[in-house]
């Protein structure tokens, strides 16, 4: 509980709004606080030098500040003190923003009422006192946010939406680790992160990359349960990371540092515990090593204990391939909703990783025009087409598509700008932001990669008509494949690729009909609908379940 009573700042020069927010206050019983309310930012600064402030609702249109300025400077006083923004209606881009830039919450002023205030007090408050410096990174945030969003659409139960917004279980771990040199032993730090553990064992990739962190494996964790529940998957969500730039490894040294990872991890993953799977920066050698790794532990052969691993090994026909080949089965199913052609289109894509790749691929298969690629090298444009086929050869051979012929490099903010039917997203997140969105130049925004849209870019793409697949349903395609690679395992048992695809298509193409109806119902963007739809298959799990004890 919040120890009583709290201590609020309010800082609004409208005379009005200000006596609203205090009667409200007033009316509520379940919070006890006192409020000192000031009318020009000065006087908060002022207040807030104390240091007994427990939150600022703040107006961010002042007489003497504006905009995100005044955030910025009350986070600069009092950057430990938890900020919640009061906007009118015409504002609403603005506060949103501010959340983006560190607030934890905003509320509409003309539709306040005491229950939604008091609401947002306590969550903001709960949730600063959790978020420790750990939790706190840009894309856990953005997580955070796309739920609060949705969950505000769904008038989502109170206690529920406290639970959902932190993953139940985390462990971190640091492990010593050998270069082949052996020169030192170097502190590598690793995490696995399982968000909901009420609908199943938990699923999800295990990422390597030089910025992994806690907070980054929590949103993907998060994203991963909203995620198998639209596919309707009997999973919760997981994500494990390492924070380590594998491009800097040796085969030797990902062997070693996969074995200690797995090792670490051991006790909470297994085939009816957490099933973990590739993500950025492994493939199916890592799982073959964690597979290897956990077997040796148990005695016996374990395959299902991983999924995306090499088919020799148990792996299931299609996995490789299967987040391309669904994003693609999406694509081709927005089409049609949109009243375009494929087969005519041009499309951009932007990673040429796995899933980037495959992407590229089946969208030249079904016909569409392949103008512009990127990888982390950089970016080509060929307005004439550019032959995937190709692609994949100069990369098999030079790792990256820098040096590729015939094509002009580009940039990646242009080639994300470039005027086409479909850009396919499959690097890094936070790609399309409120500085680009109004630039982006495509009629389908097809997110292959986790992330890649941030909260106010969202609002900016749908006001502008442009159709979003979002990520929990473009790149869907893996974990379900992943889903029937654990249950052909659970059972000794294989399928072909024609029924694996078969049943891809069918998971997929239901899901995005359900999404869209609702984002057709009630007027909401893409990413908002298929949230709901996760979060309420989510809820409804716990509620039957009930709480322990
Ligand atoms: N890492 C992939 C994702 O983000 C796949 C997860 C899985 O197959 O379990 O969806």
């Amino acid at each position: 509980m919040v120890e009583l009573p709290i201590h609020l700042l309010l800082i609004e020069d409208n005379p009005l709004h200000s006596r609203l927010v205090l009667q409200l206050l007033k009316a509520d019983t379940q919070l006890q606080c006192e409020v000192e309310a000031v009318e020009c930012l000065a006087d908060g600064l002022d207040i807030l030098e104390r240091g007994d402030v427990d939150l600022v609702l703040l107006d961010l249109v002042l007489p003497d500040s504006q905009e995100l300025e005044t955030l910025l400077r009350v986070r600069m006083a009092a950057p430990q003190v938890p900020v919640v923004i009061l906007t009118s209606l015409d504002d609403v881009k603005l506060a949103a923003r501010a959340v983006e830039s560190g607030a934890y919450d905003y509320l509409v002023k003309s539709s306040l009422k005491s229950t939604a205030l008091s609401r947002s007090i306590r969550y903001t408050l709960s949730r600063a006192r959790a978020r420790g410096g750990e939790w706190d990174s840009p894309m856990f945030r953005l997580a955070q946010q796309q739920f609060l969003k949705a969950a505000q659409y769904m008038d989502l139960d109170d206690n529920i939406r406290q639970r959902l917004l932190f993953p139940q279980r985390t462990q971190m771990v640091s492990f010593p680790f050998f270069r082949d040199d052996r020169s030192q032993v170097e502190t590598v730090f690793g995490y696995r992160v399982q968000h909901v553990l009420s609908m199943g064992p938990t699923k999800g990739g295990i990422r390597y990359h030089q910025d992994v962190d806690l907070g980054e494996v929590a949103a993907l964790a998060m994203w991963m349960t909203w995620k198998c529940a639209l596919m309707k998957l009997p999973f919760g969500g997981a994500k494990g990371g390492v924070r380590v730039d594998p491009t800097s490894l040796s085969k030797r040294e990902l062997q070693r540092l996969t074995r200690r990872y797995t090792a670490e991890i051991i006790d909470i993953i297994g085939p009816d515990k957490d099933i973990p799977a590739p993500d950025m920066g492994t493939d199916e050698q890592v799982m073959a090593w964690l597979m290897d790794t956990y077997s040796q532990q148990v005695g016996h052969a374990v395959p299902a204990v991983v999924t995306g691993k090499p088919v020799v090994l148990g792996g299931s026909l299609g996995r490789k391939e299967a987040t391309g080949r669904g994003l693609v089965y999406l694509i081709e199913a927005s089409a049609a909703h949109l009243g375009f052609e494929l087969g005519k289109a041009t499309a951009v894509v932007q990673g040429f990783g796995n899933v980037g790749s495959y992407t590229a691929r089946f969208l030249a298969e079904a016909g569409a025009k392949i103008i512009g690629v990127s990888d982390v090298s950089t970016g080509l444009y060929c307005p004439e087409g550019l032959s995937v086929a190709d692609l994949l050869a100069y990369v098999a051979e030079h790792r990256v598509l820098a040096g590729y012929p015939g094509a002009e490099p580009i940039s990646n903010q242009a080639l994300l700008e470039l005027d086409c039917d479909v850009l396919a997203l499959a690097a890094l997140q936070n790609q399309v932001t409120v500085e680009n969105a109004g630039r982006i130049n495509c009629r389908l925004l097809a997110e292959g990669a986790n992330g890649p849209t941030m909260l106010e870019a969202d609002e900016i793409l749908f006001e502008r008509g442009i159709f979003v697949l979002p990520d929990i349903l473009g790149n869907a395609g893996g974990v379900t494949v992943s889903y029937f690679e654990w249950v052909q395992g659970m059972q000794n048992l294989t399928w072909t690729l024609e029924e694996i695809n078969g049943r891809l298509q069918t998971i997929l193409l239901d899901a995005f009909q359900r999404t869209l109806r609702l984002a057709q119902e009630r007027k909401l963007d893409m990413r908002t609908a298929a949230l709901i739809e996760g979060v309420k298959r989510v809820t409804d799990a716990k509620l039957l379940r009930g709480v322990f004890p």
